[in-house]
């Protein structure tokens, strides 16, 4: 990351995304030459590590090939762990410019940043049971868009998800999970009424698979991104992660090279 230079990050500023950017003000600080992060690219020049050798992905698919790359190495053992060091902590500190956004589930077993062998400042990532959102979360998923240039976003569903068995089975036997469980199982209602129209040999897995094609067609809907996405500076994935292999299989919207 640290051959990222200020002029293109300047150039990247200036881009579509800096009217909206404007609009929301946070932990996503300017970039100026003669910041700390200026200063940390041109003076102690951290060494990045393998994976972030090469400048910061700028386009939805030069993010989701870095992504995809790191999930090789996942599921081959062979992670790098690619800017993790306090070189790193230290180039982030005062600017964050991730280039992707993962919305996922809670699961454990699904940590984005493993899965997609990432360091710090790489990615945003929303985490909901069933990765169902609100109005709170999709403007969590827009945040980076709007704020930090951010170009990829991936719904990230995965095999054995137990907040959509559960939905499935209460939506199934009409039976109401107690207090906040029902607000997931409503959410997860309309991928209930998809996978119900056809036979399924796993209606669980066909149900986790249309809820993450769902969300990221909702998500393709929103006022904020549907701009950004006719005009390909942002792009929404939907995928699924395998528990037994550990790869993450692209379901759709995958950005054109
Ligand atoms: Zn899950």
């Amino acid at each position: 990351m640290g051959s990222v230079s200020v002029p293109q990050r300047r150039a990247f500023l200036v881009g579509g995304l800096a009217a909206s950017a404007a609009v929301i003000t946070g932990c996503s600080a300017k970039s100026e030459a003669g910041t700390p992060v200026a200063k940390v690219a041109a003076g102690s020049a951290p060494t990045p590590s393998p994976a972030a050798a090469g400048a910061r992905p700028d386009s939805p698919r030069t993010a989701f090939d870095r992504l995809m790359e790191g999930n090789t190495r996942w599921v081959d053992g062979k992670p790098q762990h690619p800017d993790q060091t306090p070189e790193r902590r230290t180039f982030v500190a005062e600017e964050q410019k991730p280039y992707s956004a993962i919305l996922s589930c809670i699961d454990s077993r699904v940590p984005p940043e493993l899965v997609f062998d990432t360091g710090i400042g790489d990615l945003f990532v929303m985490r909901t049971g069933g990765h169902v959102v609100a109005p709170v979360v999709t403007g969590s998923v827009e945040y980076g868009p709007l704020t930090a240039g951010t170009s990829l976003i991936v719904v990230l569903g995965h095999q054995r998800c137990g907040a959509v068995k559960a939905a499935y089975k209460a939506l199934k036997d009409n039976q109401p999970l107690p207090g906040n469980l029902q607000s997931i199982v409503e959410a997860l209602r309309p991928a209930y009424q998809e996978v119900s129209k056809q036979k399924h040999a796993d209606p669980v897995d066909a149900m986790i698979r249309a809820h993450t094609r769902q969300t990221a067609a909702d998500l393709r809907r929103s006022s904020n991104l549907s701009p950004l996405l006719r005009k390909r500076e942002v792009a929404v994935v939907s995928a699924y992660y395998s528990l037994d292999t550990g790869r993450v299989e692209v379901l759709g919207g995958a950005p054109a090279a």
